[in-house]
């Protein structure tokens, strides 16, 4: 017997929407000749990510296509943050988002964001070094832009606890409190204040900050905290599944996903999940990872910005653009690869946010039943063989395609 097909999951970030007043999408406005090719060799529906009617986030919804219940697993966007700038985190933890702002001397937040500071390495290396806290230890480290992530790890810590972000500037960092009666928040709430004062002395006199307020610049002299999430036990992919998984992505938060899930991180040089990125060179990762890994995710980012940015123009190019990097999918030998082709949620223009409008989806592979769908989009998907599947359901049929899947009773 042959040794199982290898499994490519393509997602293109909300690149699904809902029809303008010509009754057409920018997938379906899109020229897309190597989607649509794809779309003709293969079986085509349409699929709620998490369920019909929930509209989910990027990262809920990578969790369901990966086969995690979201509702189970999801615990807040700080532990997939803080694994996606590379801390290892461990369940038990508590994990948050940070941004890098500016007070005043009287502790008033006037910039959320410190001038959209950009070199915070020394500074997160002066936190991660002089921080000593009672109870805990911290795991640091800065992220893009004026963002970071941090980590609490000990015993007996709960992430059921209040941010430090007023979220508005001109009000002051919030202490934070603990949300339930338990002694685990209480503590915590104390961790992450006393965390805050320290980082604030810190950062008082850092030289990074010194030379900044030389050049007029906004220093980044206090952290505010949010999205705590106590980080879960997660099975990795290779337990759950019996292969071994790759993440090929440039938005921190699905790297982070794909760690958690324990899959590998491989980098793209110039993959920056924006309009510009290098998607040439992640699909020629992505590719060339099947060599050594059963089960590789690509995420493409782009045409969900140009979906939170209303923006049909932007994210028709975009489309047409991700089609033309994507043609090295054609030469992949659909005998012993499992090529999926979909999107997370939609990004409709007239939304400016994600919906729950069904995605598109597609499965090129030997075994797949073909069907008449001969264009990749929205409306012709919903026409295909494979009907209206959810996010849940995908690695379970893809398992079962490669032969993986166990049988269900004698
Ligand atoms: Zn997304
Ligand atoms: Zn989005």
């Amino acid at each position: 017997m042959n040794p199982p097909s290898k499994i490519l999951l393509v997602i293109i970030d909300g690149a699904s929407d809902r029809p303008n007043e010509d009754g057409t999408t920018p997938l379906k406005k899109a020229n897309t000749p190597n989607l649509d090719k794809l779309a003709s060799l293969g079986i085509n529906g349409i699929m709620d990510t998490i369920a019909p009617g929930i509209r989910p986030g990027s990262d809920t919804a990578h969790l369901s296509l990966l086969g995690y219940d979201p509702h189970k697993y999801y615990t807040g966007r700080g532990p997939f943050e803080a694994a996606g700038v590379g801390i290892e985190v461990k369940a038990g933890d508590v994990a948050f988002r940070a941004n890098f702002a500016t007070m005043d001397e009287n502790g008033i937040v006037t910039d959320r964001r410190a001038g959209r500071i950009r070199e915070t390495h020394e500074i997160a290396k002066s936190i991660q070094e002089s921080v000593k806290l009672g109870g805990a230890e911290l795991l640091f480290r800065e992220s893009t832009g004026h963002r970071a992530a941090v980590v609490f790890r000990g015993d007996g810590l709960s992430a059921n606890i209040s941010s430090t972000d007023p979220n508005k500037e001109g009000k002051p960092v919030a202490v934070s409190a603990a949300l339930d009666e338990g002694k685990e928040a209480r503590k915590t709430a104390v961790l992450v204040n006393e965390f805050t004062v320290q980082v604030q002395e810190i950062l008082r006199e850092h030289p990074t900050n010194v030379k900044r307020i030389s050049e007029g610049k906004h220093p980044a002299n206090t952290l505010l905290l949010r999205g705590a999430g106590l980080v879960p036990h997660i099975p990795d992919v290779e337990e759950k599944y019996g292969v071994k998984g790759a993440v090929v992505a440039a938005a921190g938060l699905v790297i982070g996903i794909g760690r958690m899930c324990g899959m590998v991180h491989l980098p793209v040089e110039g993959a920056t999940g924006g309009m510009d990125s290098n998607i040439a060179g992640k699909v020629e990762r992505a590719g060339k990872a099947l060599d050594d890994y059963d089960f590789v995710m690509l995420n493409i980012k782009g045409a969900d910005e140009a979906g939170h940015d209303r923006n049909f123009e932007n994210k028709t190019e975009l489309l047409c653009k991700a089609d033309a990097e994507l043609a090295p999918l054609l030469d992949i030998d659909p005998e012993n690869v499992v090529i999926v082709v979909t999107a997370d949620h939609s990004t409709p223009i007239s939304v400016g946010n994600h919906s729950a409008d069904p995605v598109p989806i597609m499965m090129i592979n030997r075994s797949v039943r073909t069907d008449r769908v001969r264009e990749y989009n929205e409306f012709a998907a919903a026409e295909g063989g494979l009907c209206r599947i959810r996010g849940m359901d995908l690695m379970n049929i893809v398992m079962d395609l490669t032969d993986r899947a166990h049988k269900y009773g004698a």
